[in-house]
């Protein structure tokens, strides 16, 4: 969602004709988007603070903060930025900038400058309401507001038509999608509707919140031909006391039941997860049932943070109480786990032919994707595949990346 906030921030500054530089060094104006949940990630800005001053000392600079900013952020961070705005107001720079570009435009109408050529991320849905305790965006980003399925749909394409292949629907809490629309639109109908649309391409949606994961929506994914069969699905911790604390709405047993049907319905399905450990109060038997539900649901991928207290947060009035030596231990003990379950799987790929979308090169490799996420890397050759599917032989694997020939 940062990534995509950035893209629309981009578009309002090139409509006000600024150019961007992707080195901080040559740029007048440097902006931040601040993440939704991690502390760590705000205590960064505070690092690049001290680089802004430094130029500063020598040349004009303007810095600019958006983004997940709670109030408690925007108090202690006010004397260092020129302007601290609401990402929701982000057609509003304009006035800031002084030009005479409608302001009036909203978050979603702003057409965003699409950082890829190929990738593009389309938010379906702004805010949320479901307040994990640990998180900032209620309070940011505001209650959920869906985006109009016509306006989804004329995006996505327009984006086909100009040769895009993978197109990720956002929200931060995609599988609500429609809730608050008058019409009983829902998000099975939003993805049945873009399926309908020919071409080459292949589509993500995140992210999910178990709670809204419909039987419909279990139901239709391997009938579509443009949704890989991947979910990402949040786990957050395997303990019923440690997700009750989090205000997460589920229990073990509930995410285990829906883990288990949607391997049921949707063949090789790649589910991924989030999984935050070291929350206040996740005790080593809390952490053991973590690590249980990792064994038995065998994610493609788990995304393991290790918790910061984000003041202004209804976590932070909990007491921080695990130490970061624990944290850490904690979050090692789970990547193992991880790696063990990921070199088993993995294995069974040699052999198998996969369609992957190149994505990057890094000296005389190409990296890509496949279907369902995993990291495939390739000798260069002499033609330019970025950008393109190409059918990929597994040749060989390791926990976090498969090795192939095209
Ligand atoms: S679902 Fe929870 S973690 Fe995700 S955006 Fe909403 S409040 Fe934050």
């Amino acid at each position: 969602m940062n990534k995509s906030d950035a893209e629309r921030i981009a578009s309002v500054f090139e409509d006000a004709g600024l150019n961007e530089t992707k080195k901080e060094s040559e740029a007048d104006i440097v902006i931040t988007v601040a993440c939704s949940v991690r502390q760590s990630g705000i205590n960064r800005i505070y690092g690049k603070i001290k680089e802004w001053q430094d130029i500063r000392a020598k040349r004009p600079l303007t810095t600019i903060l958006s983004g997940c900013v709670l109030k408690s952020d925007r108090k202690k961070m006010n004397k260092f930025f020129d302007l601290i705005f609401e990402i929701n107001d982000v057609s509003k720079l304009t006035d800031f900038l002084e030009t005479n570009i409608a302001s009036e435009q909203k978050f979603f109408q702003i057409h965003p400058k699409y950082d890829s050529t190929f990738q593009a991320y389309v938010p379906i849905s702004t805010g949320c309401n479901n307040f994990c305790t640990y998180c900032a965006v209620p309070y940011t980003r505001g209650r959920e507001v869906s985006r109009p399925m016509d306006e989804i749909i004329t995006e996505v394409q327009r984006l086909i038509e100009k040769d895009y292949k993978e197109i990720t629907l956002l929200g931060q809490n995609v599988n609500s999608y429609g809730n608050d629309l008058k019409d009983d639109t829902t998000f099975t109908d939003l993805i049945k509707k873009i399926d309908e649309i020919e071409g080459t391409y292949r589509v993500y949606f995140y992210s999910n919140h178990p709670k809204d994961m419909s039987d419909e929506l279990i139901e239709i994914l391997p009938k579509l031909d443009h949704f890989p069969h991947y979910i990402h699905l949040p786990l957050q911790s395997g303990s019923d006391k440690i997700l009750k604390s989090m205000n997460r709405h589920y229990t073990q047993k509930q995410y285990l039941e829906l883990a288990e049907k949607i391997k049921k319905n949707v063949p090789e399905v790649a589910i991924t997860t989030d999984i935050i450990v070291g929350f206040p109060g996740e005790t080593e038997e809390d952490f053991f049932k973590t690590k249980q539900i990792m064994e038995k649901v065998g994610f493609s991928m788990p995304f393991i943070a290790k918790y910061s207290s984000r003041p202004g947060t209804v976590a932070a009035k909990l007491e921080d109480n695990i130490s970061k030596e624990e944290k850490e231990k904690r979050w090692r003990e789970l990547t193992a786990i991880q790696k063990e379950i990921l070199s088993r799987e993995n294995k069974k790929l040699v052999g198998e032919n996969l369609m992957v979308l190149i994505d990057s090169e890094k000296k005389d490799k190409y990296y890509g994707r496949t279907d369902n996420y995993k990291v495939v890397e390739l000798p260069k050759k002499q033609t330019d595949p970025i950008g393109q599917f190409v059918n990929v032989e597994i040749i060989d694997s390791e926990a976090w990346i498969l090795k192939g020939k095209i």
